[in-house]
Order: structure tokens, then sequence, then C-alpha cells
């Protein structure tokens, strides 16, 4: 089986390589085709293409969207999106406009419990105001030396129902299955292991990510604890999606899996590849 991965960060939104040295990390780590996810973003894609093209590594432009599910944030990738399509470049844009107002008011909750300026170090970080994450929040408090890491930044401040969690509307799931699929792309739940839903809210998402035009999931994520993904794989098959497999890699020392060390998909699923990689 071929070695494809497809889900992956760069600098372009809150990863930690540039697009240039993260299709150099997946050269050096064999994968046959890597897709660059940005969360809301196209930026980074040309950019990516032109180095796998040098690397002869094969390349997926893709994207992660943000979207709202009633109360719940959960992420949809586009992937072989066309970077050019007008109706996914106006819908990414219309989302990436609330990012700056909502880190403003996470930097008045982190003031909040007594950690001043963390806004201004965020913006610094992520250089561009409308990619600002709460993962640029998490490197600056563990820069600060508030929290061991990043990952204990979300436990402690920044994850749902934490102190300086602050809830935002992002784009529709209908939205973003719509935008994606006029790019000429194809929709895939993201992790959908990460969203804590109980069994009956979980078989309704998958009914109407289908419904609006969803057609794979991922199973193998860096996102996914491996024991998940036995049920994402039963999932796949009951509802008849594709299977996806990615490292949801972000940068050295912030993810689990490099871009092509996750194991491959079971022999049962149909990877989503398959419907363009012959
Ligand atoms: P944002 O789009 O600004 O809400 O940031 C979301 C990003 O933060 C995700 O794409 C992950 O990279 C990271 N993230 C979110 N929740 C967690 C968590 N509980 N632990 C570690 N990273 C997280
Ligand atoms: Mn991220
Ligand atoms: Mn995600
Ligand atoms: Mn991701």
């Amino acid at each position: 089986m071929p070695n494809i991965d497809l889900h992956n960060h760069s600098t372009r939104s809150d990863g930690l390589l540039s697009p240039t040295a993260l299709l150099e990390l997946a050269a050096r780590k064999g994968v046959d085709a890597l897709a660059l996810t940005d969360h809301d973003t196209l930026e980074g894609l040309e950019e990516a293409a032109a180095a796998a093209k040098g690397l002869g590594v094969g390349f997926v432009p893709g994207v992660e969207i943000s979207v709202s599910w009633g109360p719940t944030t959960i992420h949809v990738v586009g992937l072989q999106v066309d970077p050019t399509s007008a109706v996914l470049r106006a819908g990414l844009e219309g989302i990436r406009s609330g990012r700056l107002a909502r880190a403003r008011l996470i930097g008045d909750a982190l003031a909040h419990l007594g950690f001043e300026g963390t806004f201004d170090a965020a913006l610094a970080i992520a250089k561009d105001e409308r990619i600002i994450s709460r993962t640029h929040f998490a490197r600056h408090l563990a820069e600060r030396g508030v929290v061991r890491d990043t990952q204990q930044a979300f436990d402690k401040y920044l994850a749902k129902g934490k102190p300086a969690f602050v809830p935002h509307r992002w784009a529709s799931l209908e939205e973003a299955v719509t935008w994606i699929r006029g790019s000429g792309g194809v929709a895939v739940l993201a992790h959908p292991g990460r969203y804590d839903l109980k069994p009956m809210m979980r078989e309704e998402l998958l009914k109407e990510f289908r419904g609006f035009g969803g057609e794979a999931i991922e199973v193998v994520t860096g996102s996914h604890r491996p024991e998940e993904y036995a049920l994402w794989q039963r999932e796949a098959l009951a509802h008849g999606f594709l299977a996806s497999r990615g490292a949801d890699y972000h940068g050295p020392g912030e993810s689990p899996y490099e871009p092509g060390t996750l194991p491959q998909l079971h022999a049962s699923l149909t990877p989503v590849w398959s419907k363009w990689h012959h």
C-alpha cells in the first residue's frame, strides 16, 4: 500500500514548519503523497506544491475548516480542493475574520488570570492576525514557563470548559461541505473521536455530514488513540464512508506522529485516495 498522509499543518496556520520544510520531512519519511491541510486557509498550497514537485513527492491540496455544530466545534478536511476557487476562498475569508476579535478575548481572559500581554505575544508568534489560534497562545504560555508544554496549556487554560476558553461561531457543517465540493474537493470529517459525542449524537453527526455530501472520515489519525481506530473503522463501514489517514502533524515536539508514520488503514476500508490515486 502506498504511504499516503492526508492531514498536516504548516506555519501558514498553527504548524511549526514552513510548507517547504514539511514536504522535505515527508520526503525523508518516505511519504508517497502528502496533503497540506492548514486551518481555514489555502495560503501555503502553492509553496507546498512547488516543493513537492521538486522532491518527487505527490501532493494533495487541502484545507481544514473550522465548523460549529450546535455547541460543538468540528473540523472538516477538504482534499483535492482548487486553491483558486472563489466560493471556497470567500467562505474561508469569512471564518478567518473572526479570529482576531476572539484572540483579544482570550488575551483578556488570560490577563484576568494574572497573565498580562499574551495577546501581543501570541500575535507575534502567529505573525498573521487572520490565522491566530489557541495554539499560538499555548506556545507562548509554554515559552513563558507558565506551563510545561503546549498540551498543558490546553488542559489548564485553553480547552473547552477551561477558564480562558472563548466560544466562537465558525462555519456551519453544510457550508463547509458545500464550499469544499464547490471547489472540486472531497469532504472528510476530521478526527471524529475528538468531539466527545455520545453514541446518539455521533450517529446524528455522521448522518448529517453524509446528507450534506461528506464522503469520508478519518480513521487512522494522530488525533485518535490507537484503541479508537477500530470504532471509527466500524463507523466508516456502517455508514459507507471512504476512510482517511493523516498524522495531523503540527511540528517537532508537538505531535505524536510524524508524516507517514501512522499505521496503514485496515484492508476492509476503501481509502479516500482511491478516488484519485489509481
Ligand atoms: P483554534 O482553531 O484556534 O480553536 O485552535 C485549534 C487548534 O488547537 C487545533 O487545531 C489543535 O491544533 C489545537 N488544540 C485544540 N484543542 C486541543 C487540545 N485539547 N490539546 C491540544 N491541542 C489542542
Ligand atoms: Mn491545529
Ligand atoms: Mn483538527
Ligand atoms: Mn489538524
